[in-house]
């Protein structure tokens, strides 16, 4: 079976599960525990991982905070923002095409009397900085907007949006979870921008292990939020809890070879999308419509319309062969709100699947599609 849904998870690499193994057996001590070996050596492997995610996004190790994923992190820095700045205003500024742990926090946040504006997009998900310009008030206190989509793979102008949000002086946090890995995201070219949130499994690392990045400012203090979980001060008391070791060193490690492999992995994936679109324009000519933008784009994510064909009965026929989505796995039972917000029909909606290409795949895995 060929895999192609790379945006729901990957595999993990090889050297990842190396090199978490030893923290799950023989060095599974709590890196706060003290003096022993097995607690120092936990410790450590933590302060390592931190440092690799730290130059993996050009930030300083004292800026990133663990925690279980994406989804913790959105709802982590969007209600600790809310929480803590609330006597200086209620009105968070985000897209229509947010995932949905965004957009169901802010939604969560409306019910507690913050103000939410949603940015419309165009028709290929992007935000234009106008409009974020003139929905900006005094009472904005935060801006949340995806770096890159991860059903059409679009990227957002985010050097524009950073240099908004400083000059405006708002909080921004982005929701990077299908970029990081995939570009270049040096954090010291975006001083607007103050939070980040990432996850592991989206790069080759394990699942239930992600992060946020929290910009210190000029005087070195860390950006002050309401922790989202109370309790022994872990991960500088914002995120308590017993650090998952094992999880965080497989973590670091993904984020080392992401670092490592950049600009291979990036040709590699422009090389298999650009010839999985020639396979299907080949193949299937007038009958499909691509969705996504060919430039300016997160590589490796194909989003294509099949003329009157069910995407839920497509995917189901092909599941024996190549693994695709109809989109996000995560709201994978009702229409897209992503493509619903770039203008498309519900039936275009419904005839829409999203491939999602690997650094692991080659050229030679995707001949299956000349046997279709
Ligand atoms: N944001 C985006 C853009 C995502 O694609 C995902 C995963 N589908 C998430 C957030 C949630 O990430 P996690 O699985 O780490 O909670």
């Amino acid at each position: 079976m060929l895999y192609l849904d790379n945006s729901a998870t990957t595999q993990v690499h090889p050297e990842v599960k190396d090199a978490m193994l030893p923290y799950l057996m023989e060095e599974f001590g709590n890196p706060s525990s003290k003096y022993y070996s097995v607690a120092e050596n936990a410790k450590n492997a933590v302060k390592e991982a931190r440092n690799n995610l730290a130059s993996l996004l050009g930030c300083s190790s004292s800026e990133v905070i663990f925690t279980s994923g994406s989804t913790e992190s959105n709802n982590m820095i969007i209600k600790g923002v809310a929480d803590y700045y609330s006597d200086q205003g209620n009105h968070i500024i985000t897209t229509k095409v947010e995932h949905p742990s965004v957009l169901e926090t802010c939604r969560y946040l409306e019910t507690k009397g913050f103000e939410v504006t949603y940015l419309d997009v165009d028709h290929f998900g992007r935000i234009n900085i106008e409009d974020l310009k003139k929905e900006m008030k005094g009472t904005t206190i935060l801006v949340s907007v995806i770096w890159g989509n991860n059903e059409l793979g679009s990227l957002n102008d985010m050097k524009s949006i950073s240099n908004l949000c400083l000059e405006e002086n708002v909080f921004l946090h982005s929701d990077a979870t299908q970029v990081i890995g995939k570009i270049e995201v040096d954090l010291s070219n975006y001083p607007g921008l103050t939070f980040l949130s990432f996850s592991g499994h989206k790069f080759h690392g394990p699942k239930g292990i992600g992060g946020s990045f929290i910009r210190k400012d000029q005087y070195d203090i860390l950006t002050k939020i309401t922790p989202l979980l109370h309790g022994g001060g872990q991960e500088l008391g914002i995120r308590s809890g017993t650090l998952a070791v094992h999880n965080i060193v497989g973590f670091g490690k993904a984020a080392e070879l992401a670092n490592i492999h950049a600009v291979k992995n990036r040709n590699q994936l422009i090389e298999l999308e650009n010839y999985l679109t020639d396979i299907l324009k080949e193949k299937f000519n007038t009958h499909i419509v691509f969705n996504n933008d060919v430039t300016n784009k997160i590589p490796g994510i194909i989003s294509v319309q099949f003329k009157g064909v069910n995407n839920e009965i497509l995917v189901k026929k092909l599941s024996p062969i190549i693994a695709v989505s109809t989109g996000s796995a995560c709201s994978s039972s009702k229409p897209s709100h992503v493509l619903a917000a770039i203008g498309l029909s519900i039936d275009q909606v419904r005839s829409t699947i999203r491939f999602s290409l690997s650094s692991f795949l080659s050229i030679e895995d995707l001949v299956v599609f000349n046997q279709l």
